[in-house]
């Protein structure tokens, strides 16, 4: 593991949340951001309607700078993130899982958790200089993000798709060279 747990649980859906955001958008209606949700098993407040979507829609701009902001900027951006939450961070217990932080109120409206969730898993992004685990596909065309939790550091592309098209290229490739 590169990260503690709930830092990668944490990386991992904000990831795949910037990613909607990449050409056809995947996140437009409620039911979108409740799959999003359960899939990352975000627990707390959901109001469930366009007010929420909405604000979630506009953080993943917010999300994807900070993600692959260089160090320094992405320090700057945490400290403003975690200022203007009010962030108070706190160890609990709920559920299935041990130990862990909440830096937010369970009631705090969503958008509000899921930008403090983020910059709390930046936080040990930057203290333990991992930030070339987060990085943008290698596929030419794609501006998905990458988040490489492998430990040989082999993770280029955003998704098997991408993988596939890159592997499938890089063979007629070799193809034609002989
Ligand atoms: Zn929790
Ligand atoms: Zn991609």
């Amino acid at each position: 593991m590169v990260f503690a747990h709930d830092t990668e649980a944490a990386l991992l859906s904000a990831v795949a949340l910037v990613n909607t955001a990449v050409e056809p958008d995947t996140l437009t209606s409620v039911e979108d951001l409740d799959g999003w949700y359960q899939e990352h098993g975000y627990t707390g407040r959901r109001d469930g309607d366009a007010a929420e979507l909405a604000e979630v829609r506009a953080l993943r701009p917010v999300l994807r700078e900070l993600l692959v902001a260089d160090r320094d900027r992405a320090a700057v951006l945490v400290n403003d993130l975690l200022a203007d939450a009010r962030a108070l961070p706190r160890l609990v217990r709920h559920g299935d899982l041990d130990w862990h932080l909440h830096a937010v109120a369970d009631d705090a409206p969503l958008v509000r958790r899921v930008a403090v969730e983020t910059a709390m898993a930046v936080v040990d992004v930057v203290r333990t200089g991992e930030g070339s685990r987060l990085s943008v596909c290698a596929d030419d065309g794609c501006d998905g993000l990458v988040l490489d939790l492998s430990r040989n550091r082999s993770r280029r592309f955003c998704s098997t798709a991408c993988a596939n098209r890159n592997a499938v290229a890089a063979y007629r490739a070799r193809r034609r060279s002989r």
